[in-house]
C-alpha cells in the first residue's frame, strides 16, 4: 500500500496533548443524544431518568451517585449523561471498560457527529494501553474525515500499519472515504488500486471520492469498471453517479444514469434519486423539467427536493416557481428565509425581501452562521464570519487585508452582488471580507511555511466573492488552496479552480 509516511509529530505524546490543546473547538451545548447501544441500561429505567437528568455540571454530584450503577452497567450509557466532560469523568473511572465499551462509546460520538470527541477518546483508549480492533479503527477514521483532519487520519492509518491490522472492506472503505474528504484523492485511489475490491462498498466510496473532486470522468470509469469486475452498483452508487452530473452540469448523462438504473439494474428510484435530478435540471437552468419532474415523483418530495428547486429558483430569478416550493417546505429553517430573500433581492423586489427577514426574525429564526476550520499542527481551528476571538486576531486581519490588497491589485473586484440585502455598496464589502474561509486562510497563511497546501473546510456552500478570491490569491502566493464546502472541493491552483466555476 501506498502511504505518505512523514513524521507527523514528534511523539505520540505531543499529539495526543495537541488534541487537547485545540483552540476554538466549540463544546457541544446541546443535549448528547443517546447512543445506539443503550439496550444494557435501557431494562434500568430509573437509572437512565437519572443520568438524563445529569446534564448540567451542577448536577455533577447526582451523575457521582449513580456512579457504581454505571460501572455496574457498563458502557452505552456515556453519551446519555449530555455534558460531555462529566461523562469523559466518569468513563474513565469506570474499571470495566474493555475494548467493547470504547468501541460502543467511540461509535455512538461519530454517529451522533461528536468527531473531535471521538478522536479525543481514541486517544485516551490508545493511551490506556487498550489494543483498537477493526470497529475502533474505522470509527476513528470515519471521525478524521468528517472533520477532514487530514494528519489525525493520517496518525491513525499509520497506526493501522504499525499493529498490521489487515484491511477489510470496512476499513478499506473508511480509508478511501478518509483521504477524499481530507483533500487526498490521489492517496485515496492507491489505496482503492491495491484494495481487494470485492465489495460495492468501496467503489462507492471511490465513486463518491471523486465525485466530490469533480473528477467526473474518473467517476464514469469506476463505475464502468466495477461491473467488469462483477460488482452490481446498487442504490448508493447511483446517488454519488447523479451527484457528480449535476455538480458538473451534465444533464444528458444524468438522464443516461437515472434510466439505466430503472431499466439495466431493476433499481427503483427512491427519494434522493429524484432529489439528484431535481438538483440536475435545476443548476442547469431547466426549471420547469425540475418542477415536472418533481410532480411525477411517486411518493412524497421531501424538504431537500423543495429545497433544490427553491435554490435553483433564487440562481435563475424565478420568483414566481420559488414561491411554489417555499409553500411547500414545511417548518422553514434559517436557508429557506435566506434563499428566498435573496431571491426576491436578486429581482429588486426589495419590500417582499423585508417581509421575509421581518418573519424570520419575529419567528426568531437565527441564522445558520458560517464556520470554516482548518487543521494546523495537530490542532483543529474554527472561525466564524467577522471573527475576533482568536488570540491572534489582529495578525489575522492584518494577512487577510494584504491578502485582499495583493488581489485587488491582480484584478479581484469584490463582488458585491453575492450579497443581495439592500445595504450600501460599502456594507456590503465589510460583510464579504471576513467570510470564514477568509479568515480561515489568513490564519493558515500566517501559520504555514510558503508553498504548504491548506485545506479549509466549511459548513455551508462556498460564496462567489470567496471562491474568486480564492482563485486569485492561489496564484499571488503559488500555493494549492483547498475548500471543501458542504457540497464539494475546490482546489485553487494558479488562479483556477477544478470545479471550473460550476458548483
Ligand atoms: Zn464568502
Ligand atoms: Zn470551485
Amino acid at each position: 500500500m501506498k502511504v505518505v509516511r512523514r513524521n507527523l509529530f514528534s511523539s505520540k505524546t505531543a499529539f495526543l496533548g495537541s488534541l487537547n490543546n485545540a483552540a476554538f473547538i466549540p463544546q457541544p451545548s446541546s443535549i448528547i443524544p443517546p447512543a445506539r447501544n443503550l439496550h444494557s441500561v435501557t431494562d434500568d429505567p430509573t437509572l437512565l431518568r437519572i443520568l438524563e437528568g445529569c446534564k448540567l455540571p451542577p448536577n455533577f454530584r447526582t451523575a457521582n451517585s449513580v456512579h457504581g450503577k454505571f460501572i455496574k452497567h457498563g458502557y452505552g450509557i456515556f453519551v446519555k449523561v449530555g455534558e460531555f466532560d462529566v461523562a469523559k469523568k466518569i468513563f474513565l473511572a469506570s474499571s470495566t471498560r474493555d475494548v467493547v465499551t470504547w468501541n460502543s462509546t467511540i461509535g455512538g460520538c461519530v454517529k451522533d457527529g461528536y468527531f473531535l470527541e471521538a478522536i479525543g477518546l481514541f486517544k485516551d483508549m490508545v493511551k490506556a494501553s487498550i489494543e483498537p480492533d477493526k470497529f475502533t479503527f474505522a470509527s476513528a477514521i470515519a471521525a478524521c474525515s468528517r472533520l477532514g483532519a487530514l494528519n489525525h487520519g493520517q496518525w491513525v492509518h499509520e497506526l493501522m500499519i504499525e499493529k498490521k491490522v489487515q484491511l477489510n472492506y470496512i476499513l478499506s472503505s473508511a480509508l478511501i472515504d478518509m483521504y477524499s474528504r481530507c483533500g487526498r484523492i490521489e492517496i485515496a485511489k492507491s489505496i482503492f488500486d491495491t484494495t481487494l475490491r470485492n465489495d460495492v462498498s468501496i467503489w462507492n466510496a471511490m465513486i463518491k471520492g471523486l465525485a466530490m473532486h469533480g473528477l467526473v470522468s474518473d467517476a464514469v470509469s469506476a463505475f464502468s469498471n466495477m461491473q467488469i469486475e462483477k460488482i452490481s452498483p446498487d442504490p448508493l452508487t447511483f446517488i454519488s453517479i447523479l451527484t457528480t452530473c449535476s455538480h458538473c452540469g451534465f444533464v444528458d448523462q444524468g438522464r443516461y444514469y437515472f434510466d439505466i438504473m430503472q431499466k439495466n439494474f431493476s433499481i427503483q428510484p427512491q427519494l434522493e434519486h429524484y432529489g439528484a435530478m431535481v438538483d440536475l435540471f435545476g443548476r442547469a437552468g431547466l426549471l420547469e423539467e425540475a418542477y415536472a419532474l418533481i410532480q411525477e415523483m411517486p411518493m412524497e418530495p421531501d424538504v431537500v427536493t423543495w429545497r433544490a428547486l427553491l435554490s435553483a429558483c433564487k440562481t435563475y430569478k424565478n420568483h414566481e416557481l420559488g414561491e411554489i416550493a417555499v409553500g411547500e417546505i414545511k417548518n422553514l429553517e434559517s436557508g429557506d428565509y435566506i434563499l428566498l430573500s435573496n431571491m426576491y433581492c436578486s429581482v429588486n423586489k426589495w419590500d417582499d425581501a423585508e417581509t421575509v427577514r421581518h418573519v424570520m426574525n419575529k419567528k426568531g429564526v437565527r441564522k445558520c452562521r458560517g464556520r470554516s476550520w482548518v487543521e494546523l499542527h495537530g490542532s483543529i481551528h474554527y472561525f466564524k464570519a467577522g471573527d475576533r476571538s482568536h488570540p491572534e486576531t489582529e495578525a489575522i486581519y492584518r494577512v487577510l487585508e494584504a491578502l485582499i490588497h495583493r488581489a485587488r491589485m491582480e484584478g479581484y473586484v469584490c463582488a458585491r452582488d453575492s450579497v443581495f440585502m439592500d445595504i450600501s455598496e460599502e456594507e456590503k464589502e465589510e460583510n464579504l471580507n471576513y467570510h470564514s474561509e477568509k479568515l480561515t486562510l489568513a490564519y493558515g497563511i500566517l501559520k504555514s511555511s510558503p508553498g504548504t497546501k491548506i485545506l479549509i473546510s466549511k459548513n455551508l456552500r462556498t460564496c462567489t466573492d470567496c471562491h474568486s478570491w480564492m482563485k486569485i490569491v492561489s496564484k499571488v502566493l503559488n500555493r494549492i488552496i483547498t475548500v471543501r464546502d458542504r457540497m464539494r472541493f475546490h482546489s485553487f491552483e494558479k488562479g483556477s479552480c477544478t470545479c471550473g466555476d460550476y458548483w
